[in-house]
């Protein structure tokens, strides 16, 4: 059994970029941009007025309070050749450029006008004043979105400030999802005493949301090699093929037979972690991904999260697709007893002593009632078997596409 380490590793590494793609920038939310991005003027691109007020000569001011004549306005997006000489003032709104000779801004708030005369009040006055200068925030060429970086809000505001209506993107992975078990009926079904009813398609299916992932449910296969390798087939037209249930030891969990046979190449099978250690992954000749997830609903949501997401990363082009734990202290003990490196369900618990994880009770794999109370997992190492009150853990939430 290898180790989760190395079953991260196999993931990412056998995976590329797809193929880029340029797309409307206000659709790029998510994806990921092909190129840096830098600055193709300064930002700001002019000295701009920060506030609206009085552009004065800093040196005027021989006291806080001096009476200047009123020159005239400059409104926001007129062009002015306005001049401010000493004993001059002139009335500018917040995003105009600050006129020539000025070095100030008085505000509105701090001004008196009366005829073609304004007084002003400031007693702080000084070169720069509620001036943001042009420049100070990037210069032309300064780096403002790295390649491989998956475009927030944030980012596709830049990408349209420096003029980026489309952008080259790299493609993400579609999914397709089934999921198997003779036990297995739709949720709409009444079902008998021995039945269950699907919910890892759902789940499976709600996580792709936040990348954006489409994603198709093939439906449900009973245990039986001929529904299952009919299935498996519609499935590898995919970039990723998420099976759950019948993956492990018993003599129905045909899943890793009938993926060999057709045609997905094991690239491993049992990763030493709980949940997860039966998880099967391979890949085609066509560079379709396959993943066989243990059935139990608390499997294959953590499974989801820990080993499927670093392959979406990977295949959307993040730079970063390995995990980013956030390092929190825990709010109480937490106990194992495996020696495989554990994934235990926890939630935020924020106090007035600050942010710490505090365990979710679970009662196995299939309690994904008590389950749904949780916020993220935490990493029990396989080398303890006990984790105490305050010691940091690694705490990966449920979702980081922001
Ligand atoms: P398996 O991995 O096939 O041995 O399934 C493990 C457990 O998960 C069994 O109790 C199954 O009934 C349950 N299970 C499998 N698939 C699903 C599903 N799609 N929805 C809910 N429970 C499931
Ligand atoms: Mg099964």
């Amino acid at each position: 059994m290898i180790t989760v380490d190395k079953a991260l590793n196999m993931i990412v590494d056998n995976a590329s970029p797809l193929s880029a793609k340029t797309m409307a920038t206000e659709h790029a939310h998510t994806f990921v941009s092909v190129n840096d991005i830098v600055a193709d003027r300064p930002l700001p691109p002019f000295n701009r007025v920060a506030m609206d007020g009085y552009a004065v000569r800093s040196t005027d001011f021989s006291s806080p309070e001096i009476e200047l004549k009123l020159k005239g306005q400059i409104q926001t997006g007129i062009q002015s050749e306005l001049v401010v000489e000493p004993g001059e003032a002139v009335n500018v709104m917040t995003g105009a450029p600050c006129p020539a000779g000025a070095d100030a801004v008085v505000k509105v708030e701090n001004s008196k006008v009366s005829g073609d005369v304004v007084t002003l009040h400031e007693d702080n006055i000084r070169p720069g004043l509620n001036i943001a200068s042009m420049g100070e925030d990037k210069s032309r060429g300064d780096l403002l979105i790295q390649a491989g970086k998956p475009l927030s809000a944030a980012d596709i505001a830049v990408a349209a400030s420096v003029g980026l209506a489309e952008i080259e993107v790299y493609q993400k992975p579609r999914i397709k999802i089934i999921s198997t078990g003779t036990e297995i009926v739709h949720p709409s079904v009444t079902p008998l005493d021995h039945q269950i009813r699907d919910c890892n398609s759902y789940s499976l299916r709600t996580m792709c949301r936040p990348y954006r992932l489409e994603n198709e449910f093939l439906g449900i296969g009973e245990d039986d090699k001929d529904v299952l390798s009919a299935l498996i087939q519609k499935g590898l037209d995919s970039e990723i093929l998420l099976l759950s249930g019948g993956v492990s030891m018993g003599d129905y969990d045909h899943i890793p037979k009938l993926l060999s046979e057709n045609g997905v190449k094991k690239i491993f099978h049992k990763i030493k972690v709980k949940p997860g250690k039966p998880v099967w992954f391979g890949k085609t000749d066509k560079e379709t991904f396959v993943f066989g997830l243990p059935g139990n609903p608390v499997s294959v949501q953590s499974c989801f999260r820990i080993f499927v997401e670093p392959l979406i990363k990977k295949l959307s082009g993040y730079k970063q697709a390995q995990h980013a734990f956030l390092k929190l202290p825990l709010s109480q003990d937490a106990k194992s007893k495996t020696p495989r490196e554990h994934y235990m369900p926890g939630k935020i618990k924020v106090t007035d002593s600050g942010t710490a994880v505090e365990p979710v009770q679970i009662r196995g794999s299939g309690d994904f009632s008590n389950f749904a109370e949780s916020q993220g997992l935490f990493l029990m190492p396989g080398s303890k078997r006990v984790l105490e009150k305050g010691e940091l853990v690694d705490f990966l939430p449920w979702s980081d596409t922001w």
